[in-house]
């Protein structure tokens, strides 16, 4: 339920609206393509990333059918002008759709929207209903503002009422600038940014005004649920400070909301099925970047899980989060 996939080929978006910081794709040799940033080398991907036939392949290895897909965060270009952002916005789900609609039985999409402008993100929502994909994927922080600002509400309350879900993100990582040795922004930076976006979704209340709001978080929640027991004692010592808008404990929202399994570590994985249920774990991969669980499941099918938690796992949780059924995929 978290893989990434772009375009084999994007517009040349800086040359269309006249200024700078899209992504471009330099393929400059056969099956690899330089993502670039104006004139900064981003990263280096492989024709999985944008093939969908090489990627099916690929995941049938680990016994993998579906995957659900959705853009690479840098993407996302919620710097661009409103309308602009827009445009990004509508290829790139015109793109998935097409992917989706080609492999119906393997593809299954999370659009983008313009967040930068709450009220062109809705109406990208309702053309995202329509295109057949199943919820969004939205970043952790929107031009670092958090995620329970009251101008995000209507996206909130549009995709309660559209029955989409949500894919929550880390990206635009703090303290990047700061630490950019060692990896740091992805190693540091992205389980933080994830604890950032669930600590504001939850101490904001948007899950009490937005009570059918299906969300999922990123590799199990980053750092949020391991720090959980401070984040409640921070709650319970200083409420001045932490229950402004919400007087409800975090850890009552633990299986509320769902998280991906992308831990790399069978005790923390352990310990996340303790807090969610097995229901609220999905099989996430992050494929086909370095960072994801490229062995898609192998070390959850180590770990002596009972079978209906594996079944929740590996099918049944993401099916509740984008509220399908089992059956349109056999
Ligand atoms: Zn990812």
């Amino acid at each position: 339920m978290h893989s990434h996939i772009l375009p084999k080929h994007l517009p040349d978006w800086e040359k269309k609206f006249g200024y700078g910081g899209f992504i471009k794709l330099d393929h400059y040799k056969p099956k690899w393509a330089k993502m670039m940033q104006g004139d900064k080398f981003f990263r280096e991907i492989n024709h999985n990333c944008w093939d969908p036939e090489v990627r099916i392949k690929e995941y049938q290895k680990f016994n993998t059918q579906v995957q659900v897909i959705c853009t690479v965060p840098v993407l996302f270009s919620y710097f661009a002008k409103p309308k602009d952002g827009l445009v990004t916005a509508q290829f790139l789900n015109d793109d998935l759709a097409s992917v989706v609609k080609k492999y119906p039985k393997n593809y299954i999409g999370l659009g983008t929207i313009p967040m930068q402008s709450p009220e062109l993100a809705v109406s990208e929502l309702t053309r995202i209903k329509n295109l057949g994909l199943k919820g969004i994927q939205i970043g952790s922080n929107i031009n670092n503002k958090n995620l329970n600002e009251p101008e995000f509400f209507p996206i909130w309350q549009a995709c309660q009422q559209l029955d989409l879900a949500v894919l929550v993100h880390p990206w635009n990582m703090m303290g990047k600038a700061e630490m950019e040795n060692y990896w740091l922004p992805w190693l540091v930076g992205m389980p933080a940014e994830t604890s950032r976006a669930i600590c504001s979704i939850i101490f904001g209340g948007i899950f009490e005004k937005f009570p059918n709001l299906r969300v999922n978080f990123c590799h199990a929640s980053g750092s949020f649920l391991s720090t959980l027991g401070r984040i409640e004692h921070g709650f319970n010592s200083r409420p001045d400070l932490v229950a402004i808008d919400n007087p409800i404990n975090p850890k009552k929202y633990c299986g509320h909301y769902w998280v991906d399994c992308i831990t790399h570590d069978r005790d923390m994985l352990k310990y996340v099925l303790k807090k969610q249920g097995s229901k609220r774990v999905t099989l996430g991969s992050d494929y086909p970047f370095p960072l994801g669980d490229l062995e898609i499941g192998a070390f959850i099918n180590q770990m002596n899980l009972e079978s209906s938690e594996l079944e929740d796992i590996f099918c049944n949780s993401t099916l509740e989060w984008l509220n399908i059924n089992k059956e349109d995929y056999l």
